[in-house]
């Protein structure tokens, strides 16, 4: 019975999709509303607003009634907007008059092709590599000039246009964070290697099975690795398989793959959901997903009023006798209230709030917060939920060596007192 329907589902010609319980439009509702919230809504259009965050959360609450789970239970990006669109305060609506913003919608034109042609391609360097191709670096390499050439003209029509990648409309925002977080070497190559690790366990996967004559004989099959709310789908069309991970997985190891693609290819997946679902909250997983969902500025360091660079450099030196390897720092891309910074251990990442690129924040105030990351990452953090333990007494004693540590805690409570 469950072979016969896995049959029909591989040799059907209509692209199926197969996901964990996921709402659909959840994530773009949350895009939408944020988007809203930060142009502000015209006054006719509160109501509208209103009803339309509270019926998508009435709609959420239902769906996981029906399957007997909690929001929580749903795939990570899926609970995150859920969490976003219950934490608007609807009575507190930011209203813009309509006369005074004309709403001036940045473009940036071909972005979505561009990304989508380099999904391609990266997919077929993949096969090549697998395969042993000739010139299969070769393309490789091809690619990844295509990923840094758009990548800088991106760059350069925001910086012409004067805007940021969070005023791009959220389709072309995805894709912008997406070709700027392949624009890096390291995650460029990560994502080729973990993709023909896809490849090989596929390749063994069907071995075995073909010999119990589980799964028929696809003409190929392609691994992508796609900004989406799922945490995978998977979609057979004309003899062609092709599956998509959720871009949190670029850091899973063999078995995450192993367990999603053979539960994927045989629908079963009720004892290996869970161990999926875990990876997909774990910190790993996250910090991928916080950067291409534009949660952390991907640009570089140089704030508006800061330049983290050079605030680094003074650290290093003055506290770290240069001693401390430069980890990558970014600014954050929101505005927040008692967290000015983090440490993100798995991608050594410093982020700072943007709440401190503001010409009445002294300098030795973001240096501060600076040194008390980097003290994260001189002292050793397994895990950013445990950060509580992170502060030891002996990060707490390395803290107050900070020459104006009272004078900038009080800066800083103040700061967050004053939101
Ligand atoms: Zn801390």
């Amino acid at each position: 019975m469950a072979s016969s329907r896995l049959l029909s589902k591989l040799l059907g010609s209509k692209p199926k999709t197969k996901t964990n319980i996921r709402v659909s439009g959840l994530v773009k509702a949350m895009s939408l509303a944020r988007e809203q919230l930060t142009s502000g809504i015209p006054e006719n259009g509160v109501e509208e607003f209103r009803h339309f965050v509270t019926q998508t959360l009435a709609n959420t609450d239902q769906i996981c009634r029906t399957h007997l789970i909690k929001p929580q239970d749903l795939p990570a990006p899926s609970y995150r907007a859920y969490q976003y669109l219950k934490q608007i305060n609807l009575s507190q609506i930011p209203i813009v008059d309509k006369a005074s913003a004309p709403v001036q919608r940045i473009r940036i034109s071909n972005l979505n092709a561009a990304v989508r042609h380099i999904q391609q391609r990266v997919m077929e360097v993949t096969r090549e590599i697998y395969h042993g191709t000739p010139g299969a670096r070769k393309h490789m390499r091809e690619v990844q000039n295509t990923v840094a050439q758009q990548n800088a003209y991106l760059q350069l029509m925001l910086k012409k246009k004067k805007a940021e990648i969070v005023d791009l409309p959220p389709r072309s925002a995805s894709s912008a964070l997406w070709l700027n977080y392949l624009s890096d070497d390291e995650n460029y190559q990560t994502v080729i290697d973990q993709l023909v690790t896809c490849c090989e366990i596929y390749e063994d996967f069907r071995k075995k099975s073909r010999a119990s004559k589980r799964i028929p004989v696809l003409k190929h099959m392609s691994f992508e690795f796609l900004p989406m709310s799922a945490l995978y789908r998977w979609r057979v069309k004309d003899g062609l398989g092709q599956m998509s991970f959720h871009p949190g997985f670029i850091c899973a190891n063999k078995e995450i793959f192993e367990i999603i693609i053979s539960s994927a290819i045989l629908r079963r997946n009720s004892k290996n959901a869970l161990k999926i679902r875990q990876f997909s909250s774990s910190t790993a997983f996250m910090e991928i997903a916080k950067m291409l969902e534009g949660e952390i500025r991907p640009d570089d360091a140089v704030g508006q009023f800061h330049d983290l660079n050079e605030l680094f450099e003074d650290v290093n030196q003055q506290y770290f006798r240069n001693r401390c390897e430069r980890p990558k720092i970014k600014w954050g891309s929101r505005i927040t209230r008692r967290k000015f910074g983090m440490y993100l251990p798995t991608s050594d990442t410093v982020v700072v709030s943007l709440s401190l690129d503001q010409q009445y924040v002294p300098r030795y105030v973001v240096a501060f917060i600076l040194y008390h990351e980097l003290l994260h990452k001189q002292l050793g953090m397994k895990d950013t939920a445990k950060r509580q333990i992170a502060h030891t007494s002996k990060f707490r004693q390395m803290e107050k060596q900070f020459v104006k540590y009272n004078e900038a805690q009080r800066f800083l409570e103040k700061l967050a007192r004053t939101r």
